[in-house]
């Protein structure tokens, strides 16, 4: 009796699968056939995304990040490889609040590789983040991308890629819950050590000037003043009148050290320092991690050297 039904139903599986065959769509499976693993194939835009997709789909994804390691993702050009992966995807992760946003450049790859449906798999890493916005002439408005800064966003970020990946291969959906889980205590005790630390510095010293204005969220959630040249990645150098202004800022305010992030031309920031007098005291990560086996080569490396640097700065 029960030996029947299942052989119905496994009739009733083959009917369905051979019309999906027969429709045309390619429904990928990462379970195994003749004990060979096919990997989910992911597409994320930069690596700070890829990182945490990484870290949740571990060894059942197979990942292509687009902006390389040390660029800034404000903009990009896909290269034929990215478009080609892209087309190919199983499922594609970005940062959104504008980050990929510089000449539109993720939104016509998402075109040119039609996945620019609904319904494609294309996944909002940091969907549920509370967004900050910029408040500069001319950007008044626009939402602030750098959310991840402040870690509990970065926890969000995780569950989005778990949930997503989940979408994609639910025969998974442990796998991705375990590594999401572990990955998420891990954060979770990264940013309250952050908090711990950062509360070490006297409240008036926790000023970072930067050269783009990507620290609003890391800001409010560990108590500093965040200064800047620019505020926002759509130039790479700041104007005479954005340096004049951080210059006398600084100067008023009396600011003992400045802050180079690792992916941005260091030339503005020499420019005001030179004119301050006041040294540039570290590096920090804020758009791109750091080489594979380098400083900040993953999400969690980079925090942890952002606050090493910013604690032994701001300190002195
Ligand atoms: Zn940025």
């Amino acid at each position: 009796m029960i030996k029947k039904s299942l052989l119905v139903l496994s009739a009733a599986f083959m009917a369905i699968f051979l019309l999906a065959a027969c429709s045309g769509k390619t429904e990928r499976s990462s379970s195994s056939t003749n004990g060979k693993e096919q990997k989910i194939q992911v597409v994320t835009t930069y690596s700070i995304v890829y990182d945490i997709v990484k870290n949740v789909g571990g060894d059942l994804v197979e990942i292509h990040s687009l902006a390389p390691i040390g660029s800034n993702p404000h903009e990009y050009d896909p290269l034929p490889v990215d478009i080609q992966k892209a087309t190919d995807a199983d499922a594609i992760f970005y940062n959104g609040l504008n980050l990929e946003a510089g000449n539109s450049w993720f939104d016509r790859l998402l075109e040119t590789a039609g996945k620019d449906d609904k319904d494609a798999p294309v996944f909002l890493m940091s969907k549920g983040v509370e967004p900050m916005y910029l408040t500069s002439k001319g950007n008044e408005g626009e939402e602030d991308p750098h959310a991840w800064l402040d870690i509990r966003n970065g926890i969000k970020y995780a569950e989005n890629a778990r949930d997503g990946l989940i979408k994609v291969d639910p025969d998974n959906a442990d796998v991705y819950k375990k590594n999401a889980d572990e990955y998420i205590t891990k954060l979770q005790e990264l940013h309250d050590k952050a908090v711990e630390e950062f509360s070490k510095i006297p409240e008036e010293e926790r000023v970072l000037v930067t050269s783009e204005g990507a620290f609003k969220y890391f800001s409010a959630a560990y108590g500093f003043q965040a200064e800047y040249i620019w505020e926002i990645n759509q130039e790479n150098q700041g104007t005479p009148d954005q340096i004049t202004r951080i210059v006398n800022l600084i100067n008023e305010k009396g600011i003992k050290g400045l802050f180079l992030e690792t992916s941005i031309d260091a030339r503005s920031m020499e420019a005001v320092s030179a004119e301050t007098g006041v040294p540039i005291i570290g590096k920090i990560f804020t758009d791109s991690l750091g080489k594979p086996g380098e400083d900040g080569d993953t999400y969690i490396n980079m925090m942890k050297w952002n606050m090493k640097t910013i604690k032994e700065g701001l300190s002195k």
